[in-house]
């Protein structure tokens, strides 16, 4: 009887899913939870062993919570449009949906292989109309709420391949596909206004139990800034006199404006070609010519070299009366703020760094306030503290300073409080095939009437939604940087829903987001066609109790998805007993590494295919290895030893239970193991609600070594509970050995498969605390308060036998000497002091 994972494995894959184990039961009695795990893309490539590691995770959770009664929702489904897909269509000519669907059953079929407890009778595919539909039903609504609109924005155009490209296709400002330097190039765009919901997606991460760390980089991303704002005469070159435009500037510390000894100016400002004088007008033009080549990212971080020029031109600060030169640089953007700042190198480490290299003034204006502060002090001095040099100012606290600063500023008209965020509005158009077609449609003459919203832009009709993919013969994005569809006449040209005169379809498609923005929604009810999901349904099944998924997608997907779901909520397509959130709680699992620890690419030829273990080691093996491969949040390098190291567990597991069987009885236990298996059922299910696979793996493995060095010591039951702890990870070994195990009425041990009950239908077994004590102690024994000696004695001591050993001890014995005991304190299971 060898332990043979390939025969074992299909055959409770097939009895599982024949029986309907996984299935969630709409409006059941049980409690409900809602388990979810990002759904994946599609790819040629097949499962990611990375896939493996987060849906084992959440697949024992799911299977933990079925067996402690919980009525568990845990789904899966394609989010399958983009661009590998339409790559591969343009290349091979085979149509993307051809390419999806081959696409998916792999991935389905491996999922199935692994023996994740996924309903699958809930599955979803963004790419099917019937779907779609509800995809472009949002989009409308949000056209209808004054939340999409059309404007001209920049995208990245490839000159050689003449395609406007994502930004995803853009690899270190160069085209993914040939190499070629990406420009950018000026469009019209849909965009959506996520901007106005940047507060509530803020304040709202109090809601919700999310790792810190995941919404500091939301708050980040979403950046907001409180400040002040106000405005500066300018003087172009040595003029006496003030032009008539003014420079707005922007800060967050108007408590340091006496310290300002110039002004930056970002390099795409309106205002750089007005400031520079012709003396400085080579130099300027030099810089800014290498300013557009620069990365965002690049020109913020702190460490790079500050670099700028000297515009000619000159700024009043309006707080003390003084001309300041004015410098366009980079490290300014114009997409922040009003793409001009206040420098106070004296309290800023940019502005310092800037400072130093270009020998300006620092004038410190903030003085420390507190010893610490004092202590550290150096510059630039970047707390708030005491006003200094600061005219009628001086001596104020930053924040009341900052109060009558900003006060002073409203009297006078020339400024005050101000808000920003570097959160921008979300361009939702691409110029791709394999997406979805945005149902919007452009009529000329609705344009030229007053009424007319957005130029022209007329919503497709609900009742005629889907608006589907027309087939195409090629599926290139047009010489002109438009998408496929643009090619096809009778697609585009079509009747305008408002006035019924010829109008255009719009060309453009829809972001890989815009299908998985909603699509937890969708798994409570897949199969509506009235709705995009039935109100009661979403109101039994939501929130998303749990969802797991990965560190790269907090900023995109998980901020896009929580405001798609606040805006539904807000139109009342999610009913409004529930809460404005979508996902109670949030956890994120790390990458799984090449063998040595870089990263898994076809190039390297280091990607490990899920199959190929399945194959050689069994699927029970490749899920407990990646439990215990490490920390489920930290990035693991592939150990082909580990692997074969989980096999061996396994093959113990299966060799004590096979023994167990064959010997047909059952047997006394002896008390350490059946200590020792109360304490790793509560580690273990400790554990896995912490998330702590690896840890629990180990203590299961430590139960397997000291059953081993005692085979014959232990109970049927004993064995059952161990191999339902352990079912959740392994399902199928544990399945066939709880099988073969037979039950104490009637079935006899080894009478295989003799109508006994899955293991899946038992229920999580318990722990017994009267187990859990430790027997020996520790006492500390300390005299007037200090440590003398330890003593280990019984757990359930008595005050009195404590005192008794303790003094007994010969270090206390002589520390004690001859002097008088004038009480002994007894602190049970930590100390005893004796004050002398
Ligand atoms: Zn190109
Ligand atoms: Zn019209």
């Amino acid at each position: 009887m060898e332990y043979n994972p390939q025969e074992i494995e299909p055959k409770w894959q097939e009895y599982w899913e024949k029986n309907e184990f996984y299935r969630a039961e709409d409006f059941s009695k049980k409690p409900k939870i809602y388990i979810l795990v990002e759904f994946p893309y599609p790819s040629g490539d097949g499962l990611h062993v990375g896939h493996c590691r987060s849906y084992t995770a959440l697949d024992i959770i799911s299977r933990k919570k079925r067996m402690e009664g919980f009525n568990v929702l845990f789904p899966m489904g394609w989010d399958a449009f983009g661009l590998p897909t339409e790559n591969y269509a343009i290349k091979t000519g085979v149509h993307p949906s051809v390419v999806t669907e081959k696409n998916t059953t792999i991935f389905k079929q491996q999922a199935k292989s692994l023996g994740f407890s996924f309903d699958w009778s809930r599955e979803v595919n963004t790419t099917d109309p019937k779907y779609y539909k509800w995809t472009q039903w949002i989009f409308l609504q949000l056209f209808k709420s004054g939340l999409a609109y059309k404007a001209k924005m920049p995208i990245n155009w490839c000159p050689s391949c003449k395609i406007g490209l994502a930004n995803e296709e853009v690899v270190d400002g160069n085209c993914e596909r040939c190499g070629e330097k990406v420009e950018k190039r000026e469009k019209e765009q849909w965009l959506l206004k996520i901007t106005k919901y940047a507060d509530r997606l803020i304040e709202d991460l109090d809601l919700v139990d999310y790792p810190e760390k995941v919404k500091t980089l939301q708050k980040d991303w979403i950046g907001k800034s409180e400040g002040t704002e106000f405005e500066m005469p300018i003087y172009i070159g040595d003029s006496p006199e003030p032009a008539k435009e003014k420079l707005e500037v922007f800060t967050t510390r108007i408590d340091t404006v006496f310290g300002m000894t110039y002004v930056v100016v970002s390099a795409e400002h309106p205002l750089v070609s007005k400031i520079t004088t012709s003396e400085n007008k080579k130099e300027v033009e030099k810089y800014l010519k290498e300013a557009k080549h620069k990365m965002e990212l690049e020109r913020l971080a702190t460490d790079k070299e500050k670099t700028g020029v000297f515009s000619g031109s000159y700024a009043l600060n309006i707080f003390n009366n003084q001309k300041i030169p004015i410098y366009v640089s980079d490290y300014v953007l114009m997409t922040y703020g009003t793409g001009a700042i206040m420098a106070v190198p004296a309290h800023d480490e940019r502005d310092y760094i800037f400072a130093k290299k270009h020998n300006l003034p620092i004038t410190e204006v903030i003085s420390p306030e507190n010893r610490k502060q004092k202590t550290e002090n150096r510059l630039p001095f970047i707390d708030y503290g005491v006003l200094v040099n600061s005219g009628k100012f001086t001596s104020l606290k930053s924040k009341e300073a900052t109060e009558k600063m900003t006060e002073w500023l409203k009297k006078e008209k020339k400024g005050g409080k101000a808000i920003y965020y570097k959160l921008r509005d979300w361009v939702f158009s691409r110029q791709h095939y394999w997406g979805e077609p945005i149902p919007m449609i452009n009529c000329p003459k609705c344009a030229s009437t007053k009424d007319s919203a957005q130029a022209g832009w007329v919503p497709v009709a609900e009742e005629d939604l889907p608006v589907e993919l027309p087939k195409v013969e090629k599926y290139q994005p047009t010489d002109t940087g438009e998408s496929p569809l643009a090619n096809i006449k009778n697609w585009v040209n079509t009747k305008c829903p408002k006035c019924g005169g010829a109008a255009r379809r719009e060309t453009d498609t829809m972001p890989n987001w815009a299908g998985s923005n909603w699509y937890f929604l969708r798994y409570c009810d897949p199969k509506n066609d009235k709705t995009l999901a039935d109100k009661k349904l979403l109101e039994y099944w939501l929130p998303v109790d749990w969802y797991n998924g990965g560190m790269e997608h907090t900023t995109l997907h998980l901020l896009y998805s929580r405001f798609i779901y606040k805006f539904l909520w807000d139109i009342g397509a999610i009913p409004k007993k529930l809460g404005s959130e979508p996902y109670k709680k949030r956890t994120c699992h790390g990458m799984v590494l090449g063998e040595g620890g870089i990263k898994m690419s076809k190039s390297k030829g280091n990607v490990v295919n899920p199959d190929t273990v399945i194959e050689e080691y069994g699927a029970d093996t490749l899920r407990v290895y990646e439990m215990f491969m490490g920390p489920f949040g930290d990035a693991i390098a592939w150990n082909t030893k580990g692997v074969m190291g989980a096999r061996r567990f396994l093959e113990k597991v299966w060799k004590l239970s096979q023994q167990f069987i064959e010997s047909k009885n059952n047997r006394e236990s002896i008390n350490e193991i059946r200590k020792l298996l109360h304490r790793t059922i509560k580690k273990v299910s400790e554990d896995i609600e912490a998330m702590k696979f690896n840890t629990a793996v180990s203590s299961m493995m430590e139960f397997i070594n000291a059953w081993q060095k005692e085979p014959t010591k232990i109970t049927r039951k004993e064995i059952e509970d161990y191999l339902k702890i352990l079912s959740v990870f392994t399902p199928h070994i544990s399945e066939e050995l709880w099988q073969r195990l037979g039950n104490p009425e009637g079935i006899p041990t080894g009478s295989y498969g003799a109508g006994k009950k899955s293991i899946f239908l038992e229920g999580w077994p318990k722990y017994d605390k009267k187990f859990l004590k430790k027997e020996v102690v520790t006492l500390i024994v300390q005299i007037n308060g200090k440590v003398r000696d330890k003593i280990e004695v019984k757990a359930d001591i008595s005050e009195k036998e404590a005192k008794e050993i303790a003094l007994s001890q010969e270090k206390i014995k002589k520390w004690i000497g001859n002097r008088e005991i004038k009480k002994i304190i007894f602190v049970p299971g930590k100390l005893i002091n004796i004050v002398i």
